[in-house]
């Protein structure tokens, strides 16, 4: 079976590499003529472990090509796979599904019959069927079925998530679509992962119910650390106590700047339109958001606390990307906080293992470190915004020694307070107070008795 990717970021690549690791001829097209050179020239567009290995021995095996001719590959392919972005639209936060659609007209012409045309990208319910009448109308006697496939890979994990997905989601409006459908991910059976058949409109919304619940599990956490701060509680044991619950679980209870990345701010924007549209407000969804486009003036302010004046003063970032082993920047938290403290007056160092070609596209004034330690020469403060493995493990004393200031104020909650402080350093976290203060104290038993 021959699959042609439209789009070669990161859904298209990984699962372009993933499928041709399983043995099916990919061939991956891309606008950006610039990735493409890339691409064939064997330099990985993206940070993702595992992922230049899968690709390289891929090529070499002859299943792996890049291609800016979309007409050539699309011709003789038997699956045609949209992997396009679907950003939020200006304004109203609805998903921008011009590429999706444009991706759909560009095909349209050189399809096969009995092509199978599969969205991967994250689109809004009634898209598929969308995609279908744009391609009727471009081809009234063209055969040809539309299958919805929604992506779950988590960046950092991309490579890993694909191969071993919790479940795969497919919708479908005909038997060729889920027999095409099945046949591609049947090399998945051995490993059990369930595959959920459905309508088209089922699978896209379960794409958006899924990355909304997650990112609403998330500010929840968030909300109960601000609680745990007043009453001097520790958000981290009453997250553990909640998550033993399997009801609940553990997984997304880790309060910190706020969710980020590529698909949870516009993913839950997208569904609270689409609510609005369909009437049927997602009331909790719309609170996520709001709640979490405040989280970063919170981070500002607590910084800006273990600061006392900003001006004059130097800040030490350690970690830019959304999230650790990424190089993703987009709606990366770091952003917002640099951004605010630079207007506060404050200088900024920062570090990251891997974002930091992507963050010098889009933040000035900031002096870019090769090392935590380096960030951290003659800082007032080091904060630690992204929890990448190299900062759990720091040299205190070297950092300390780096310092001109004792401040560390840890977005992430990957130290102790009780070691920080011995270690002699001025320690704020999330959720965590460095002491249990007396007054909130007193306050929190006079408001439960
Ligand atoms: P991306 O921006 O990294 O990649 C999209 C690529 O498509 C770009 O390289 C762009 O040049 C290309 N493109 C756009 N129109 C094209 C066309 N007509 N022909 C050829 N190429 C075209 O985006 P992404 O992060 O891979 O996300 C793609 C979709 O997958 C989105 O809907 C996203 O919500 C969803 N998704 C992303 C992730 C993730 O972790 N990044 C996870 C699950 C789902």
């Amino acid at each position: 079976m021959k699959i042609t990717m439209i789009g070669a970021g990161y859904v298209g690549l990984v699962s372009g590499a993933c499928f041709s690791e399983y043995g099916f001829a990919v061939t991956c097209v891309d606008l950006d003529a610039a990735k493409i050179a890339k691409l064939k020239r064997g330099e990985v567009t993206i940070y993702e472990s595992g992922l230049s290995e899968l690709i390289a021995s891929n090529i070499e095996a002859g299943r792996l090509r890049f291609s800016d001719d979309v007409t050539a590959a699309v011709t003789d392919s038997d699956v045609i796979m949209l992997a396009v972005g679907t950003p939020s639209r200006r304004g109203d936060g609805e998903a921008d599904l011009t590429y999706v659609y444009a991706a759909a007209r560009q095909i349209a012409p050189h399809l096969k019959q009995g092509a199978v045309v599969v969205t991967k990208s994250t689109v809004v319910p009634g898209t598929n069927r969308q995609i279908r009448r744009v391609i009727a109308e471009a081809r009234p006697s063209l055969d040809f079925s539309v299958a919805s496939n929604p992506e779950f890979l988590r960046e950092g994990a991309a490579v890993d998530d694909f191969m071993r997905p919790n479940r795969v989601i497919i919708g479908v409006h005909d038997e060729r679509g889920e027999r095409v459908m099945r046949a591609l991910y049947r090399p998945l059976s051995l490993r059990e992962a369930p595959l959920v058949v459905t309508t088209l409109e089922n699978a896209e919304l379960i794409k958006y119910a899924a990355n909304s619940f997650l990112a609403m599990k998330v500010t929840f956490a968030n909300e109960l650390a601000d609680l745990c701060e007043e009453i001097g509680a520790d958000v981290q044991v009453v997250a553990h106590g909640i998550g033993l619950d399997n009801r609940i679980g553990s997984k997304f209870l880790h309060p910190g700047p706020g969710f980020g990345g590529s698909c949870f701010p516009k993913d839950t924007r997208a569904f609270v339109a689409a609510g609005k549209r369909f009437g049927a407000p997602q009331r909790l969804i719309e609170t996520t958001v709001e709640v979490n486009e405040r989280r970063i003036g919170q981070m500002v302010g607590k910084i800006l606390g273990a600061l006392g004046t900003p001006t004059g003063k130097t800040v030490a970032v350690l970690g830019l990307a959304f999230k650790p082993n990424t190089d993703d920047m987009r709606e990366a938290p770091s952003l917002g906080i640099i951004s605010a403290l630079q207007e506060a007056g404050v200088a900024i160092r920062a570090h990251d293992p891997a974002a930091m070609p992507h963050a010098r596209q889009l933040l000035d004034n900031v002096a870019w470190c090769e090392n935590p330690y380096e960030a951290a020469e003659g800082a007032d403060a080091v904060v630690i915004v992204t929890e990448w493995n190299i900062y759990r493990g720091l040299d205190l004393d070297r950092l300390k020694t780096a310092m001109r200031g004792r401040s560390v104020v840890d977005l992430r909650n990957i130290y102790k307070p009780d070691e920080m402080a011995a270690a002699g350093f001025v320690y704020s976290s999330v959720g965590r107070p460095a002491r249990i203060s007396e007054a909130n104290f007193a306050r929190a038993k006079g408001q439960v008795s």
